[in-house]
């Protein structure tokens, strides 16, 4: 970035950029390593149906747990991964890890609950994520009817153009479940969403904050429920920390909710004990 401004580009090199960029170095050069060296793992986030009262999905969120920084969270790598490519692998990795999981949860028996991993840019330009998931539908040997698989997306997304649309249709089509994630925090044309192949939205958490004492924020989520039931998509509320805002949530008629009231994402096998007994009664246990 330095460079673009010319002669004088070192006045831009702050002991500060230097130290954040050989962290990125080392960030990326750690990261390639991470895969073969097992270092990721998923968690599992509770998704919660308020009119069914049960736990209806799971969100897989990636963790690194580097031998020597300890346990770094995805704001801290992701971006990089972004960056330097190896999102594609490390997404493949996470759809691979999540079908092993569900095939795992669908052994056991019971109600098949549906699991979403988050999905880059990156994954829905390269074309291959539909194959992705397939082929680790087979080697885990499930079929697509007997899962239910969830892809987050985000706003911006849907703006790289009919190519990404096309792909999105494609999977909707297999039966993945489309989410647009942090919903309102991004590009939006409402005039577009209606006709996008979208199942869900899920509230960007900045409009849940102080609800329901800060009135703006309560009219943009109230509004975003009732405008995405209008559309037929499932409304989803992420970052549900506080009672009050469960309360303005289910008055609200909202379908999900996710957050740490409900539950924080937890490692794999304290999630199958949550799958054991099919997700029921966990909420009320929990609180
Ligand atoms: P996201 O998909 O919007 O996930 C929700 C984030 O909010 C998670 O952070 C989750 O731990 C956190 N969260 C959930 N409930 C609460 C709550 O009640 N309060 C607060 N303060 N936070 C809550 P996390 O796990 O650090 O992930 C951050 C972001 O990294 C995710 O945001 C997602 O965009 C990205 N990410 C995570 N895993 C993956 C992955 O496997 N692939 C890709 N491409 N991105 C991922
Ligand atoms: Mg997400
Ligand atoms: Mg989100």
């Amino acid at each position: 970035r330095a460079k673009s401004h010319g002669r004088n580009s070192y006045e831009f090199f702050t002991p500060e950029m230097v130290t954040h960029s050989q962290w990125r170095l080392a960030i990326e050069s750690a990261l390639r390593h991470a895969l073969e060296q097992n270092e990721l793992s998923l968690y599992y986030q509770p998704l919660y149906n308020l009119n069914r009262r049960e736990i209806v999905g799971l969100e897989a969120l990636v963790r690194w747990h580097h031998p020597q920084w300890g346990l770094l969270l995805p704001d801290q790598f992701i971006e990089i991964a972004e960056e330097t490519g190896l999102i594609d692998g490390l997404g493949d990795w996470v759809i691979n890890t999540a079908c092993a999981q569900l095939a795992e949860w669908h052994r056991m028996g019971g109600k098949p609950l549906r699991l979403s991993v988050n999905v880059s840019g990156h994954q829905l330009i390269n074309g291959h994520l539909l194959e992705t998931l397939q082929s680790s539908l087979l080697v885990h040997e499930l079929e697509p009817s007997e899962v239910r698989f969830g892809l987050d997306i985000t706003e911006n997304m849907l703006q790289a153009g009919d190519d990404v649309l096309k792909t999105l249709r494609r999977l909707r089509a297999w039966g993945a479940n489309i989410t647009i994630d942090d919903f309102g925090s991004g590009y939006s044309s409402l005039r577009h969403l209606k006709d996008l192949p979208v199942d869900a939205l899920k509230i960007d958490p900045v409009f849940l904050k102080d609800i329901p004492f800060d009135t703006d924020n309560y009219a943009i989520a109230a509004a975003i429920i009732s405008m995405g039931q209008s559309l037929g998509m499932n409304i989803i509320a992420e970052g549900v920390e506080t009672t009050e805002q469960l309360a303005f949530l289910e008055l609200h008629g909202c379908d999900e909710v996710q957050g740490y009231l409900i539950g924080k994402p937890m490692p794999a096998e304290q999630a199958t004990r949550l799958m054991r007994d099919n997700g029921q009664g966990y909420f009320e246990h929990s609180r």
